[in-house]
């Protein structure tokens, strides 16, 4: 637990901390992806989302793509195997190996299983993964989804509700017409809140049991969320 990443910082003379690999847990809409964006930015390693992933297969319309979108339609998950390849293929990018925040994976016991094999598997410099759940209650996150528009050119993310662009149904930044995702309205909401307790919510008691594993409330300000996760991330690294 003392193996510490650290780099040079650029923009000021001390050393600059990496995270490593770290994981991002939660429900729907706990600000998994806001966060990891924020992290990404922070900390110069990459976002690895697997719902972007997979939107990303689906409008190229590749094999794993059309199987997905009916799936994610559903409010379903797609079969492990199928997303551990996708992920394997993606931590094997040049981008990866100073550490990335996967937001996302792993969904399932399975996934969880199968990461743990295939991250023992590498080199034993590499340092562990750490986990961070971010935790809301459901009322608060059906308006957070139900309430969702992203820009699809510069993906800023925005709220109907509780943070909404100055001219509606436009972004800010480009000026495109804000999207609704289709699994965003209430219905499919409800079915991958069971999703997430059935199958998702037994992943964190795994990583918690594990150690290495911090909870967040992340019913604040973005910010302040964000500063307890990198305080997290510190204490999880063992660098108060
Ligand atoms: P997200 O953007 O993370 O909310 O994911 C959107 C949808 O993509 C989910 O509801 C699932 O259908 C699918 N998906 C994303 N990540 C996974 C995963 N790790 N395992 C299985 N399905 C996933």
């Amino acid at each position: 637990m003392s193996t510490q990443t650290v780099t040079t910082d650029s923009t000021s003379t001390g050393p600059a901390f990496v995270p490593g690999p770290v994981l991002l847990l939660g429900a729907p809409g706990v600000g998994k992806g806001t966060q990891a964006q924020i992290l990404m930015a922070h900390f110069g390693i990459p976002q690895i989302s697997t719902g972007d992933l997979l939107r990303s297969h689906r409008s190229r319309r590749t094999e794993l793509g059309v199987l997905a979108d009916e799936l994610m339609q559903q409010g379903k998950l797609v079969p492990d195997e199928l997303v551990n390849q996708m992920v394997a293929a993606r931590l094997a990018e040049a981008d990866a190996v100073r550490g990335y925040i996967l937001d996302g994976f792993p969904r399932t016991l399975g996934q969880a299983a199968w990461l743990d094999s295939h991250l023992d598997s590498r080199s034993a410099a590499a340092l562990p993964v750490v986990a961070v759940s971010i935790t809301v209650p459901y009322e608060v996150l059906l308006r957070r989804i139900t309430g969702r528009r992203s820009c699809p050119v510069c993906k800023s993310i925005y709220n109907v509700f509780t943070h909404p662009s100055k001219a509606a149904g436009l972004c800010d930044v480009e000026g495109a017409a804000l999207e609704q995702r289709a699994d965003d309205i209430e219905e499919v909401f409800a079915k991958r809140m069971r999703t997430f307790d059935e199958l998702t919510a037994p992943v964190i008691g795994h990583y918690r049991a594990q150690g290495r594993f911090e909870e967040v409330d992340g019913d604040r300000a973005v910010e302040t969320v964000t500063a307890d996760i990198e305080a997290a991330l510190k204490r999880l690294r063992g660098r108060v």
